[in-house]
């Protein structure tokens, strides 16, 4: 945020006073760590006022004004700046009840005039004035910031410390960039992926890192703040290498992502076509992937062989494998994705069959897995996972599983 300071007065254009309400905003805009580009100093004239802020507006998004608040005919200040900004002025409350107050306390007679002094930006925030009438504003457009500040430095420069202030903390602290990113990652226990990085999630605080666990995945929230709004990207860029040095075969992808969603998006980079055979997951892998915009330049089609008539007949699993081995075995799980590639001619077959619970099957305790994936140029292999929950929970996250083994 960078300001300009607009003094309003004839008086300090004929040299009758000395522009000191400009040297005292300063010194506390620099406090603020608030750089202030430009001083103006504009006459009671609402045409070279409209000027200055037109000018003003273009090189500083914060512009301060003090001077002409008060009641009299060469007091222009807040009018010109409503017609500028195109508001009106509307009376305020609290603002009239302190002038009232004040003629009271002061024992003298409030004329018409004073009233105008309770008139303030439409819209605007009110800064109360503590030793005398005219209250200060502040007011925000979606480009700049404004503050009307009164013009003798007795009302001006308590109003700046106590009110003003604190309002242009608060902006500052608004105009914080904050950006966040999100990793997902598969394969990796909340635990243990937590205490991999154990040492960058308690010795950072900019950006900060969050772990949460979520449907058998682990995804890491990372958020950076940066008063500049420039650097936020860059810090998220340097914890991100930090984290993935160590745990990078885990990652998949980013925010909204899902394993479906990088597989398929792999595939379709590599040309490459699958089907599947499904016994475990019903299904349940190709309806993922189904759901999946462009699906069809990549699935060609599967098999729910759920029987184990099913696998020998539609897959083409040998009977001999089935009664040697059972069906949750490596063995069954290599025959059904050889089989289903080969029966749909594609460049990878993938196969799900396992325990999915609550009962053993074949001796194989519930969530027992076999995933076997063929590739054309390459050996068919399975791979085992033992998964622990419900049969819902245990075939949801056969399919990450599969998606996973895939993307590797
Ligand atoms: P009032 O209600 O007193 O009219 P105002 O907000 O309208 O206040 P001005 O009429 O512009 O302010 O100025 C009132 C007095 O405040 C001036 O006579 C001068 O003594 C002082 N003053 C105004 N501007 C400045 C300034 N930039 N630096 C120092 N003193 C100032
Ligand atoms: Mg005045």
């Amino acid at each position: 945020m960078n300001a300009e300071i607009i003094a309003v007065g004839s008086e300090l254009l004929l040299g009758q006073i000395v522009n000191t309400n400009a040297k005292f905003i300063s010194e506390r805009l620099a406090e603020l760590g608030i750089n202030v580009y430009y001083h103006t100093v504009v006459g009671d004239n609402p045409m070279r006022l409209t000027k200055a802020i037109e000018t003003a507006e273009k090189r500083a998004d914060l512009i301060i004004f003090t001077g002409g608040l008060g009641p009299t005919k060469d007091d222009l200040t807040k009018e010109a700046i409503a017609s500028h900004l195109n508001t009106s002025l509307v009376s305020d409350e609290e603002a009239l009840d302190s002038i009232v107050e004040y003629f009271k306390k002061t024992n003298r007679i409030m004329t018409e005039n004073n009233k105008k002094q309770a008139l303030v930006l439409n819209g605007a925030d009110v800064l109360p004035n503590l030793n005398g009438m005219a209250p200060g504003m502040f007011y925000k457009t979606d480009t700049h910031r404004y503050m009307l500040l009164p013009g003798p430095p007795k009302e001006m420069e308590p109003m700046f410390r106590e009110f003003g202030m604190p309002k242009l903390a608060e902006q500052l602290e608004e105009m914080v960039k904050i950006e966040s990113r999100v990793l997902r990652f598969f394969g990796i226990g909340e635990a243990q992926l937590e205490t991999e990085i154990m040492d960058l999630i308690d010795g950072q605080s900019n950006p900060t890192i969050a772990p949460l666990a979520a449907d058998g995945e682990v995804t890491l929230r990372l958020t950076a703040k940066d008063p500049s709004g420039e650097k936020a990207q860059q810090l998220l860029d340097e914890v991100e290498q930090q984290i993935l040095a160590r745990t990078g075969e885990f990652f998949y992808g980013y925010g909204q992502s899902s394993l479906m969603i990088e597989l398929s998006a792999l595939m379709k980079k590599k040309n490459y076509t699958i089907a599947c055979a499904e016994s475990l997951t019903g299904g349940l892998f190709q309806s993922e992937l189904t759901s999946i915009d462009g699906a069809s330049s990549v699935f060609n089609g599967g098999v729910i062989c759920y029987s184990n008539q099913a696998k020998i007949e539609q897959v083409g699993v040998a009977e001999s494998t089935i009664n040697q081995y059972g069906a949750v075995s490596e063995e069954c799980a290599v025959e059904l994705a050889v089989g289903i590639q080969k029966k749909f001619n594609t460049d990878i077959g993938i196969s799900f069959t396992g325990a999915a619970g609550p009962e053993p099957l074949e001796g194989n305790p519930p969530g027992t897995v076999w995933i076997g994936v063929s590739f054309a140029g390459a050996a068919p292999r399975a791979f085992k996972v033992q998964l622990q929950g419900s049969r819902n929970n245990i075939i949801m996250r056969t399919v990450k599983y599969g998606c996973h083994f895939l993307l590797r």
